[in-house]
């Protein structure tokens, strides 16, 4: 490395540390944000989010950074590999954001935090048409933000893929979510015939949340979430923040007559934080820590949640547990019969209380529902119509009220994209499913409580390139096939032929 090229990465790291203390106290105010502030002071801290992240885009945007980053891009040959990839990452985003002025940008914020805001108002009284006024500024947004942009994608909704699953594109997602849809209906439709009947009378029972909080800090801890760099905390929409390499926190919202909803939600959010507990160290000190993709990421949470979570062996292990901590309430829950209720299938109006099976469709009416608001085939003041439409024909279910509907999920107060990287999640996983099991005795390790053996062998495999590569040749990497949905409806038919017995 010449010494120019050392001295310009000296000076980009110096910025890159001051930059990641925005991104901290950023974090932990938005982590304030979302789990106590109170109702009327959440304005004033919106504003005050915004002013850092504003603060943080203008260092990110300097000229003085922009210089740094064009002179590192131009002797990238220099650089070692995990520099490159910072650098190809740096130049990439500036490109997106070059033509972006600080006032753009801090109006933009505006409209994302206005649109919160008006979506928890609009969501507690359950009507869209409160909502819609910032619905459509939302979108504006992602529009004049992609028409800005030097090489940006012909289409909008492309780009907006591209920036969550980059290179996942809607030629790709259509033939994938056609091949999900058909599979998933035709799964369904056998599970409907059948006259096996679960048991499910005790999930409505109340459980204390006291005992629910014990329970999901021992599925935490026994999942191997570390509590020392960790915390967790309760919330409107569950979600988890990576505040710094030694402070990921989950959150959760625990319902007295509904404890399966924590119990997932917990195991899911624990997921995405063992994957961000478990990066390598490197990474961290690239600056290349927070670039594992929507669907990556998804595909781990959604591996502890599901494919471990809801397995048998899963159960069987924590079943002592929930028995003797939900003595009084559910002593006469049999093992087996907690596994079925977990599994159980089943039309239903709420993405995250559904099934592992009808899940998919919920991502099946979102993507399609996204892709045409954005090609303006559906305006955004029409999309509660389409969305019980699509209900009513996917699913066969009808909201009473847009709570339940189109406002149920925190997504749109933001930039699109984001939905299918959950269907994209249980496809992946699918996939290294069948390279775990082939390689490790992966039932036996759950049923042991030997999650530390299934950790390492994600670490090694799952975890280790994930900052570094894209979806695409990642996967490829680890399961040396490229996407399919084959395998995750190969898993669920799997499962579910066992359960339902056909
Ligand atoms: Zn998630």
């Amino acid at each position: 490395m010449n010494e120019q090229t050392k001295k310009n990465l000296d000076e980009l790291y110096k910025e890159l540390r001051i930059i990641r203390t925005y991104d901290h106290a950023v974090a932990i105010i938005d982590f304030d944000f979302e789990t106590c502030a109170p109702v009327e002071g959440r304005g004033d801290e919106g504003d005050v989010i915004s002013y850092f992240a504003n603060k943080k885009f203008a260092i990110s945007n300097s000229g003085k950074m922009k210089r740094t980053i064009g002179y590192l891009y131009g002797h990238i040959e220099e650089l070692d590999e995990l520099d490159r990839i910072l650098i190809r990452k740096l130049n990439e985003n500036l490109e997106k954001t070059a033509a972006v002025t600080a006032k753009t940008q801090l109006k933009w914020l505006k409209i994302y935090n206005q649109a919160y805001i008006d979506w928890l108002k609009a969501k507690e009284v359950g009507d869209f048409s409160l909502y819609k006024k910032s619905f459509c500024a939302v979108i504006k947004a992602s529009k004049e933000k992609v028409a800005l942009r030097k090489n940006a994608l012909p289409d909008l909704y492309d780009n907006l893929l591209n920036d969550c699953e980059k290179g996942v594109l809607s030629a790709t997602l259509d033939k994938f979510f056609d091949e999900l849809k058909v599979g998933l209906m035709e799964l369904i439709a056998k599970i409907k015939s059948s006259d096996h009947v679960i048991r499910r009378d005790f999930l409505s029972r109340k459980v204390p949340i006291y005992k629910q909080q014990e329970f999901s800090e021992y599925v935490l801890k026994l999942n191997g979430y570390d509590f020392k760099r960790g915390h967790i905390s309760t919330t409107e929409h569950p979600f988890t923040n990576e505040i710094a390499k030694n402070d990921v926190r989950v959150t959760t919202h625990y319902f007295e007559n509904m404890f399966l909803s924590n119990l997932y939600s917990v195991i899911h959010e624990g997921g995405h934080a063992i994957l961000m507990q478990n990066e390598p160290e490197e990474d961290f000190e690239h600056f290349i820590n927070d670039s594992v993709t929507n669907g990556m990421h998804e595909s781990v949470s959604r591996f502890y949640e599901n494919v471990i979570g809801r397995s048998k062996e899963y159960i069987s292990l924590i079943y002592p547990e929930f028995h003797r901590l939900f003595n009084e309430e559910l002593s006469d829950v049999t093992e087996r019969e907690l596994y079925e209720a977990v599994n159980i299938v089943e039309p239903s109006l709420i993405r995250t209380e559904a099934d592992e099976v009808t899940y998919g469709l919920h991502i099946v009416i979102r993507y399609e529902m996204e892709k045409a608001i954005s090609a303006g085939k559906i305006s955004p003041a029409a999309a509660k119509k389409e969305w019980n439409r699509l209900y009513r024909e996917y699913l066969g279910v009808t909201p009473k009220n847009d709570a339940e509907g189109i406002l149920q999920d925190v997504h749109w107060t933001n930039d699109f994209g984001y939905f299918p990287s959950y269907a994209l999640g249980n496809a992946y996983n699918a996939m290294y499913l069948k390279r775990i099991s082939s390689e490790m005795d992966f039932k036996g390790a759950i049923a042991r409580g030997d999650l530390a053996a299934v950790n390492d062998w994600m670490k090694k495999n799952v975890f280790a390139e994930a900052n570094r590569l894209t979806p695409e040749k990642w996967l490829l990497k680890l399961t040396g096939r490229p996407l399919t949905a084959k395998d995750f409806l190969e898993y669920l038919n799997d499962k579910y032929s066992e359960i339902y017995g056909f």
